[in-house]
């Protein structure tokens, strides 16, 4: 029961997760172009035409920007909530009916070997939510996009085996970056925004209380983070709570431009 983890791109210029396990393989959003992502998915020796779908978070373009090309040119059915697909239907284009499922927040469902939990994540968009899948005895999760680490967000996460935790922006840089309206600043600030480094690392030390292991950062601001700052900011938060990074607890990094590691859980 090998399940195959693999954090394509992660970050505000596009998201997508490949997850594989027996005869079930699913893309968790394609916010890059359908060329993209297929190159992607090649250099890790997968073949889009072999996926069973592609689950999507929210509408935002990062999310859902290849969804449609993929869908088309692939045959793959596209797996939304309802206020989901009415947010995307126009971005992604005609989708065949027969590609089209939808399900319900906080309700689990079945793709082929996989059972998959989409639990509702606070953010700006019509009905976003995360993904935990469960493959035999193991169970990984994607948790990005989110103002602040709610209550339902850590149920839903508590004692996942490996998880994309969202480590968005340094407040500090954002506050001092002169390109950002306040405006725009106050969104991703907000509860409906994007999770910090400071926040992440408590999120972390919260779910390490509850058996996690193993995290991936990701979803990082271009502008306003850097890989290292994240990282530092997020191991530097465990420390403080004595935590030993790569014995107690290990923590790696989604990429936004290049394909990140391929993690197997036995
Ligand atoms: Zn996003
Ligand atoms: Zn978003």
């Amino acid at each position: 029961m090998r399940f195959t983890f693999c954090p394509l791109f992660s970050g505000s210029s596009g998201n997508a997760l490949f997850i594989g396990g027996g005869d079930t393989r699913i893309l968790i959003d394609a916010g890059l172009s359908g060329r993209t992502v297929t190159e992607a998915l090649a250099s890790i020796g997968v073949l889009p035409e072999t996926l069973d779908g592609i689950l999507v978070t929210h509408e935002h373009s990062d999310h859902v920007k290849g969804v449609g090309i993929l869908s088309r040119k692939y045959h793959l059915p596209i797996y939304a909530n309802a206020c989901t697909w009415a947010g995307m239907e126009r971005q992604i284009g005609a989708v065949a009916p027969n590609l089209r499922r939808e399900f319900e927040s906080n309700e689990s469902f079945f793709i082929g070997d996989f059972s998959i939990y989409p639990f509702s994540i606070p953010h700006d968009a019509a009905d976003p939510v995360g993904y935990r899948v469960y493959y035999g005895a193991h169970s990984v999760a994607t948790a990005t996009d989110m103002g602040y680490y709610s209550h339902k967000v850590h149920d839903a996460l508590s004692g996942v085996d490996l998880l994309v935790l969202e480590s968005n922006h340094d407040i500090d840089m954002l506050r001092h970056n002169e390109h950002y309206s306040q405006t725009l600043k106050n969104r991703i600030l907000g509860r409906s925004g994007h999770l910090c480094n400071e926040a992440c690392g408590e999120a972390l030390w919260q779910l390490y209380q509850t058996g996690v292991r193993h995290a991936v950062l990701g979803h990082l601001s271009h502008e306003n983070n850097t890989p290292e700052l994240a990282l530092r900011t997020v191991c530097e938060s465990l420390q403080a709570h004595g935590l030993e990074i790569g014995k107690d607890i290990r923590v790696d990094m989604a990429w936004r431009d290049h394909v990140g590691s391929v993690y197997e859980i036995d």
